[in-house]
């Protein structure tokens, strides 16, 4: 199976009450590990790389790895940059064969999140490419561990379904108390609010921060509607963790074994949060 966008994979999850899960790689061995997970489970998955780690990433070479190591693959794959804000990254990433992109127009006034979000829908669209955008804002930067879900912004509904009839975005991720990082205290997320997105919306709405939210709200809101959840804070803290354990139990374990540490433990939590969100029952006939 070749690298898909998110329009059918997201469909899939909508219609049948899932949630896929968009796991952030920072290299060759996590991008393997979050293959690992989705295949065992027989889920679609989502790997992603955001433009905050383009400093630790060299992603035409990710991107050619990505394509290779999916060309047989028994599940659907997308290939999804995440949190692009500049026009530049979004180039590069749909140069290089990515079949996904976000633009993060959040920071910005509504108006010119909308006219520039709508530019890139036009072009990625017309190479096939399937946009998410980002309306209010949620708090803390993606790939960070430093969490200030101080400077969220709640999404607002009607502006919500203005936003996606003007700009025809594939999926839109929403603020509604989540925030990127290590939660402080307990997230309460709004869930009147996302069904009230949802209603003017319609179509797959995304929870970023997903790491460190309990499982019921997660249920929950897949309920309200969301069909995309972005992992990345766990992945890191279990990878470091592994690596911490395996290194305290033997000092001098040799390199390619601490790789390996960190790789099941991403692979882990991968197959925890796909259980999660509802995906990996194998029901993928259709798709
Ligand atoms: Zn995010």
């Amino acid at each position: 199976m070749t690298l898909v966008n998110l329009n059918n994979m997201l469909k899939h999850a909508m219609d049948h009450g899932y949630a896929v899960g968009s796991f952030n790689m920072v290299d060759v061995n996590s991008l393997e590990a979050i293959l690992r997970g989705a295949v065992q489970l027989r889920s679609p998955v989502i790997v992603s790389v955001a433009e905050i780690h383009f400093p630790y990433v060299d992603i035409e070479k990710l991107a050619f790895l990505m394509r290779t190591l999916t060309q047989d693959a028994p599940v659907p794959v997308a290939l999804h940059l995440d949190h692009g804000q500049s026009l530049s990254a979004i180039m590069r990433a749909m140069q290089s064969g990515f079949t996904s992109v976000m633009f993060d127009g959040s920071q910005l006034p509504l108006q010119e999140n909308i006219l520039r979000t709508a530019e890139i829908v036009r072009f990625a669209h017309a190479a096939g490419v399937s946009v998410e955008a980002e309306l209010g804002h949620v708090g803390g930067a993606e790939g960070q561990l430093e969490n200030d879900e101080d400077d969220s912004l709640f999404t607002d509904p009607l502006e919500a379904g203005l936003f996606v009839r003007q700009t025809g975005v594939d999926a839109l991720a929403v603020a509604i108390g989540s925030a990127h990082g290590v939660y402080k205290k307990q997230p309460q997320l709004d869930f009147a609010r996302l069904e009230r997105i949802k209603e003017q919306t319609n179509i797959p709405l995304v929870l970023h921060g997903g790491s460190g939210i309990p499982d019921e709200d997660i249920r929950q809101s897949i309920r309200r509607g969301i069909c995309k959840i972005n992992v990345y804070t766990e992945l890191s803290q279990g990878a470091n963790q592994a690596v911490h354990q395996a290194l305290a139990a033997k000092p001098q374990l040799p390199y390619p074994e601490i790789k390996i540490s960190a790789g099941r433990a991403i692979e882990k939590i991968v197959m925890e949060k796909i259980k999660n969100f509802g995906g990996g029952q194998g029901n993928l006939q259709d798709q």
